[in-house]
Formats: C-alpha cells, structure tokens, sequence
C-alpha cells in the first residue's frame, strides 16, 4: 500500500519536473533569441535532452522498476545542482527546482529502502562491533571535543592556506592527527602500521597527480560543460556575494560528490578503481591518502567541475579543494569520538567508518563526503548512535607497494565483475547477503 502510494507521489513530481523543465527550455529559448551568441540555444538543448530522460526515468517507473540507476543518480543530481545555482540569482525559481530535484531523490531513496527491507530487518548488527558507550570515559567528546575538532581544522587550514607545499601539508597533518589518534584511539594501531610508507607514497604521489589530473578534466570536460551554461547565468553567479557562492558551492560539491561516489560503487570499471580505497584495513588519517589517483581525479572532478561550468569563482574552488581535503582526512581518523546529534550534520569519523566496514548492514552506505543529509536524501543513510565497525576491507586482495596498486584495476578480474560476489549493488540489481564484502 505504502509503496502504491509512494510510486504515484513519484510520477507526479515527475511530472512537475518534466513541467518545470520544458518552462526552462522556452525561458532559454527566448532568451536565445534576444541575446544570441551567449549559449542559450545550447541550454535548450540540454534543458530537453534532460526532460526526455526524466521522461523516461517516469516510464521506467511505471513500469515497475523501483530504484534509481546510475543515469538517472547523474541526472537528478544534475536538476539539483543546476537550481542551486539559480537560486542564487532567482531565489523563488532555485528553490522551487531545488525542492522538486530533492523530493524526486528522498522518495525514489525511499522506494528502494521499503523494497530492501528484507535485508535490513534480517540481519542483526555484528556482535564484534565496537560499542563506543561501553568503552570508557574517553568516548562521549561532547562540546571540548567538538571544540578541539574545530580548532584542528582551522589549524590544518591556516597551515595549508600559508604555504600549500604538499611535504610541509603531510608535516602539519601528521603533527595535528598523529596525537589525536593517541588520546582518542578507536582501535590499537601504531603509528608506524603495515603500509605506512605506501600510503605516504600514495599522498606525495597522487598529491600532484591530482592537480594535473583536474587540469586535464578542467580543460577538457569543463569547457564541453561550460558551453551548455547561458553566459547570463554564469556571470550572475560569479557576481553573487561570496557567502552565498560558498554556500552554494557546498551544496553543488556534496551533491556532485555523491553521486560520483555511488558511481564508483555500482558502474564495474569504477568499481575497479575504487576498491583500491575499500582495501584498507586498518582506519587512520593516512589511510585516507589511499587511493588510485584516476579514481581520486574523478571524484574531485565531480565534485569542482559542476562550480566550474555553473561560473563560480576561483577562490571558491581552491577553497573548496582545500576543504575537501581536511574534511577527507579527519573522516579516516582513527578516533573514538562520538559527536552525538552533530552527526546527522557533518561527515564525522564513525559515518565514513561505516562506509568502509566489513558488515553486510552497512553495504551501499554514506556515500557522501561531508553533509549525511545528502545519504539520508538518497535512502543511503547508516548511522547507529554509539556504535563502531569491528572489521573493514574488501574480500579482494590487494598486491603491496605503490606500483602495484597503481596497475592493479588494470591487471586483474575483481568480485566486482560478477554479479553475485559484489554486494555493493543499488540499481536495478537486487541486493543479495553474499557474505562477501567490498
Ligand atoms: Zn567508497
Ligand atoms: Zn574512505
């Protein structure tokens, strides 16, 4: 019953959004027509390739499918992203699109929890989970801990913002988290742990191929971008005050991130790549520099190239690179810290924690990066109040040393490329309890 009523709430606000869109299409159209040269006719164009695959996200609807796949994730998040930036300009028309793009994503989230809940309501939380509340007086952080979390940030980015030399960064960070995962150990684990001179490897390395990588995809796929964006709109972006353009950009970075994210999970080729991530064991601030560098460029440039394209400014970018970043960093930490309700509004280090555990109730969860209100949007959301995975990784082993990570999505078959050994399915897929994990 629950589910009848859901599907025809989601038709309909299909159906607005398909509404909402053609309004657009014609807005840019006469806008083309009066100011011709500045790219309209393009944002047509787009504007009706976007409502012919909400169109279709509606048939396919109808037609029984009951969760989202990852071409209508992109174009959702896309809706989304697009009316953030209008309302910076038009704030009645960017909140009317922003809350379409928004209840089209919670109800589709929720379509797909109510036919999931088999799987939920059968399986019991791991009896080797770490329960925090148990654990001793070192575990509730409350409002110092909160303080000290603020500080460590505004350090870390004072000392960037200073002097961005990616030695002196690894320097900083290792001087702030090094005893902050001292005082507030979640699991037992030197300093000095197995791979430690590989993940270093990862940071220096894949440091500068970040930013060559987001050059290349700047150039390359932003300006194929930047050309579907009525030049009316970028430049009333770029002119809009910085607090509402670095609001904005959060928003538009979350939302880009997360489904970049979800993409790396559900599409096999990035699953590849991704999993050299979901390899680590053990949890710490350098485990967070652990990643393929072609997977790390993509889901950065998910998350700058839509601020790009829509005409943010460049101090808003390299801010939000800079933030990103930190935010990275902290949510690996091996910290005991539990931050009470302020966990259903930022990325904290048991929300990511989640993310990379090895326990079937935490398959296809926070995806996002720094705000779990994007997870709860989508039906991704897994956050229990005081407790902690026991065990994280993937079945899949992975080779040491920097190199042969780097060749490893090339080189060999992952559980990923058959259907039934990778869990970590959302899509049209069912979701199956393998017992294997990602
Ligand atoms: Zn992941
Ligand atoms: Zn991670």
């Amino acid at each position: 019953m629950l589910n009848v009523v859901l599907v025809r709430a989601l038709f309909a606000l299909h159906v607005g959004e398909v509404i909402a869109l053609l309004c657009a299409a014609f807005m840019t159209a006469a806008m083309a027509r009066s100011h011709p040269g500045q790219g309209a006719w393009s944002a047509t164009l787009m504007l009706l390739v976007t409502m012919l695959l909400v169109g279709w996200q509606g048939y396919r609807l109808l037609a029984g499918r009951r969760s989202l796949n990852v071409a209508g994730l992109a174009v959702q998040s896309g809706v989304v992203m697009v009316a953030i930036a209008v309302a910076t300009q038009n704030l009645a028309a960017g909140v009317i699109g922003i809350l379409l793009g928004c209840a089209v994503l919670a109800v589709w989230g929720r379509l797909a929890k109510t036919s999931d809940r088999r799987v939920s309501d059968s399986l019991e939380p791991s009896p080797e989970s770490v329960y925090v509340a148990a654990a001793g007086p070192a575990t509730q952080i409350g409002f110092s801990g909160a303080v000290l979390a603020v500080l460590t940030a505004l350090v870390v980015l004072a000392a960037l913002s200073v002097r961005s030399n990616i030695v002196f960064g690894l320097a900083i960070l290792a001087v702030i988290f090094i005893p902050l995962e001292r005082l507030f150990a979640l699991h037992p684990l030197r300093v000095l742990r197995r791979g430690w001179r590989t993940d270093v490897v990862h940071y220096l390395v894949n440091g500068a191929a970040l930013k060559v990588g987001l050059v290349v995809s700047v150039v390359v796929v932003g300006s194929v971008l930047r050309a579907f964006v009525p030049a009316p709109l970028r430049l009333g972006v770029a002119a809009s005050p910085a607090w509402v353009q670095i609001v904005a950009g959060f928003a538009i970075t979350t939302v880009g991130g997360y489904a970049a994210h979800r993409a790396a999970h559900e599409v096999p080729l990035l699953w590849r790549f991704h999993r050299v991530h979901h390899s680590v064991r053990e949890m710490d601030w350098l485990a967070a520099n652990h990643l393929h560098p072609l997977d790390e460029t993509f889901g950065r440039s998910a998350a700058v190239l839509p601020l790009y394209a829509l005409g943010f400014g460049r101090v808003s970018l390299g801010a939000f690179v800079i933030l990103i970043t930190v935010q990275a960093i902290f949510i690996h930490a091996n910290v005991r810290m539990n931050f009470g309700p302020v966990r259903w509004l930022v990325a904290t280090p048991q929300f990511h924690h989640w993310h990379h555990a090895r326990e079937p109730q935490a398959y296809n969860t926070n995806y996002a990066g720094e705000f779990p209100l994007v997870d709860a949007l989508f039906g991704t959301l897994y956050l229990p109040a005081t407790r902690w995975p026991a065990q994280y990784g993937i079945d899949d082993t992975e080779p040491a040393g920097y190199l042969r990570q780097l060749a490893w999505p090339l080189r060999s078959r992952c559980a990923g490329d058959t259907e039934a050994a990778r869990p970590n399915l959302v899509g049209d897929r069912a979701f199956e309890p393998t017992g294997k994990v990602f």
